[in-house]
């Protein structure tokens, strides 16, 4: 008999035959070693956020969520460790009664910290140094596919953390992590709105070089940059100004598109009403132009979208583009999108984001290896799921043509053409990798079966 498994917003459903909730080591290496009892491919789940089926299997689901205990927190060292099925968000609440943080403090509070450490991830408001969370990933312990123990230090082995750290669980189950974490810290975010016509490429250069971080929201034809700068002491309303603005973009936002979406079947009047949702949303980031901005603890940042509803989730995609391409790769996507608003009818119903992060060698899937990257994320929260993927698959084809780079668990859809062509080289590393750790395909599901490279001999 299987089960059904289905995602947080109800777009992906895997039927495992097997779905076991380890609460030991001994658990997890049971499972690998039982091929009849528990068949392959086995996966990891931590809460099933991502975008595409990485974590899917029609054989052995993990669920990883009862191995959530917190090992030890040296706040001399700066590092935590914990089992792989804490949730980021729970971590996050445990550090700030000791009054530390993580160095990067995602949006989605629920990636368990087993995700965190062997997928890709992005963060532009916290990645002063580095934007992705498994750069800080100083040690792991896994369940190899034969089912021995593996583990790997930045000290004892850089260069088998690389590859762990974009392991995606096809080289075992990673059941403990350690993070570095650093001292509370307070962040000032500032919001400009500039026109997209008149923006230079020296301008955004700029932008870049001066903020501590920096996202830019494209809303129509014009472009808010939220930066970061520093901050003392989050002021006396810093908490609420951080629970309104998860409030605003993490329900409100979404929920207004998807009841447009829902409700307004006539394209005039759909079209007008998300006009003007778009003309409220500028309002406020002028509005916050005026007062200064805001400014909040880092960790506020983070947001525990279990208490989402349904009908209020978004789903998104994320391509990165060279930094110095940027502002003509954005000009381009808006001309895209335009003409197939034109065409088809279909737009994105919440901002276009797009995240600046740094130069990131830790991990063998950083895709910021070569270069900074600024990336162009359409964001949508989906009443026609079809229509939506349809857009993705056009998308795709646009950014895979100019240089972009995908991400295995928040770009969906993309080919194993398009993964070879962003990655180059390090595609077919990462494809040796994953055979010499796993030679039988133990893990490999269908997903990943359809994206490593097929030339990729030996590692
Ligand atoms: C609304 C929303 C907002 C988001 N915002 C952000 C954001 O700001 N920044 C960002 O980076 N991401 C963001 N994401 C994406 C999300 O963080 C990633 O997709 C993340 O990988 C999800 O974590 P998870 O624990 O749910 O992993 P899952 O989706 O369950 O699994 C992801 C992959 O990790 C593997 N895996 C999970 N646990 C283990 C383990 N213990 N051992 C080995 N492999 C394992 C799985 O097999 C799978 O391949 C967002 C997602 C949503 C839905």
């Amino acid at each position: 008999m299987s089960n059904s498994v289905v995602n947080y917003d109800g777009g992906i459903t895997a039927s495992p035959r097997e779905l076991i909730y380890p609460e030991t080591v001994e658990q997890i290496q049971a499972v690998l070693r039982d091929r009849t009892k528990y068949p392959s491919p086995v996966r990891a789940v931590g809460s099933y956020h991502s975008l595409t089926p990485c974590a899917s299997s029609n054989g052995t689901m993990l669920n990883m969520s009862k191995m959530n205990r917190i090992v030890k927190l040296d706040t001399a060292k700066g590092l935590f460790t914990a089992q792989a099925g804490l949730q980021f968000i729970e971590a996050s609440r445990a550090l700030r009664k000791s009054e530390v943080q993580f160095m990067t403090n995602i949006e989605i509070g629920n990636m368990t910290l087993g995700s965190a450490a062997c997928c890709q991830t992005k963060d532009a408001l916290d990645g002063v140094e580095l934007g992705q969370v498994n750069s800080y990933c100083t040690a792991m312990k896994w369940v190899t596919p034969s089912g021995e123990l593996g583990e790997a230090s930045e000290e004892s082995n850089p260069e088998l953390m690389r590859k762990m750290r974009a392991s995606y669980g096809l080289a075992g189950v990673v059941y403990e992590v350690t993070f570095r974490v650093k001292p509370l810290e307070a962040i000032h975010l500032t919001y400009m709105p500039r026109p997209l016509e008149e923006l230079t490429q020296k301008e955004v250069d700029d932008l870049m070089d001066t903020s501590e971080g920096l996202i830019c929201w494209t809303i129509n034809r014009t472009c808010v940059f939220q930066q970061r700068r520093k901050a003392n002491e989050p002021h006396i309303l810093g908490p609420l100004k951080a629970a309104a603005r998860q409030g605003l973009w993490n329900f409100g936002e979404a929920y207004a598109g998807h009841l447009i979406h829902e409700f307004a079947k006539d394209r005039g009047i759909r079209d007008r009403l998300q006009n003007t949702l778009f003309d409220a949303n500028l309002f406020l980031y002028h509005t916050l132009r005026v007062f200064g901005g805001i400014t909040i603890l880092a960790p506020d940042k983070t947001i525990d979208y279990s208490k989402t509803p349904q009908d209020a989730r978004y789903a998104f995609t994320f391509w990165a583009f060279p930094r110095g391409q940027w502002l003509e790769t954005l000009k381009g996507y808006v001309q895209f999108a335009e003409k197939y608003f034109h065409d088809t009818g279909f737009r994105c119903n919440m901002p276009l984001g797009a995240y600046h992060i740094h130069k990131d060698q830790k991990s063998l899937l950083s895709y910021t290896y070569d270069e900074e990257c600024f990336s162009i994320d359409p964001i949508h929260a989906p009443t026609d799921v079809k229509a939506w993927h349809r857009f993705l698959g056009h998308f795709n084809d646009w950014a895979s043509e100019r240089n972009g780079i995908p991400l295995l668990n928040q770009s969906p859809l993309v080919t194993r053409e398009q993964c070879e062509r962003a990655y180059g080289g390090r595609w077919q590393e990462f494809s040796a990798f994953v055979r010499e750790a796993d030679p039988e395909g133990r893990m490999m599901n269908e997903f990943f079966g359809g994206l490593v490279s097929q030339r990729a001999a030996h590692a």
